[in-house]
């Protein structure tokens, strides 16, 4: 295994939080510290009405600005939602899909997200593809299954190509928003998972080459040693990525 055949990725997880002017204001503070980071990517995924003031803000800095959903269709009757194009236009280059809040609150489906995950894909944005366990899934020792067949559902009719485009979040469902973070060996080992499931879809080769995060608690005490992991590249981060000196700090930790 060859972690330095992959980017690092940091990417921020805003969630429901931060009005418009909260959020040029976070930008505007985060910026100088994070300026010349350049060991890893910097993105924070914001919420739809934020996307206008960060990509603003965002400019001539090393921080690019990611969406936390995409619908799969290119236009229509589908109130609410926004498609790829729409996000492009906007200035966003990443998008977070299947997160697990999504999942549990909004009816996510892994056929969904495969669409969301093509249509992503297929306008030229960076999908952030999230998947995980319950802890009633890793209690009846079903992990490794599902981890496999998220990624492989998540990943299906993508080609070759587009997986440069393509970060895997191996986000356990028991350690988001909780406190609770998985061992740092459990994040290799569902990170793991995650890339051996690439492998049988595209090679050993290809699967070398795709960034898998983890995410879950990640903050500020614990991403060393959860980012020293061969199959770690990098966090999705939530509650730690709404303060800008623990969200620098899990940067430096990359670095
Ligand atoms: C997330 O929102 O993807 C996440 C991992 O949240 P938290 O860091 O707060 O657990």
């Amino acid at each position: 295994m060859n972690k330095a055949t992959r980017k690092t990725v940091i990417a921020g997880n805003w969630k429901m939080n931060m009005t418009p002017d909260a959020a040029s204001a976070f930008m505007k503070e985060l910026a100088p510290m994070v300026a010349g980071k350049d060991e890893c990517d910097i993105v924070l995924c914001v919420p739809a009405v934020d996307i206008a003031a960060a990509v603003e803000a965002a400019k001539g800095t090393n921080i690019k600005i990611g969406a936390q959903n995409v619908h799969f269709k290119a236009s229509g009757a589908y109130t609410g939602e926004l498609s790829a194009e729409m996000l492009t236009a906007a200035g966003v280059k990443y998008v977070v899909i299947g997160h697990s809040e999504r999942r549990q609150y909004f009816g996510e489906t892994d056929q969904t997200v495969n669409l969301r995950t093509l249509a992503a894909v297929n306008a030229g944005l960076t999908a952030i593809v999230c998947v995980g366990e319950t802890l009633e899934q890793r209690e009846l020792g079903y992990t490794e299954t599902l981890l496999k067949f998220q990624t492989k559902m998540a990943l299906t009719n993508v080609t070759k190509d587009q997986l440069k485009n393509i970060i895997v979040a191996y986000e356990p469902v028991w350690a988001i928003g909780t406190g609770v973070t998985a061992t740092a060996d459990q994040a290799d080992e569902g990170n793991g998972y995650v890339r051996a499931a690439i492998a049988e879809m595209f090679g050993a080769d290809v699967a070398e080459t795709v960034t898998v995060q983890y995410g879950g608690s990640m903050n500020d005490a614990n991403a060393a040693e959860l980012l020293s992991k061969v199959n770690v590249d990098g966090g999705l981060i939530g509650g730690a990525s709404l303060k800008t000196d623990k969200f620098t700090a899990i940067v430096d930790a990359a670095q």
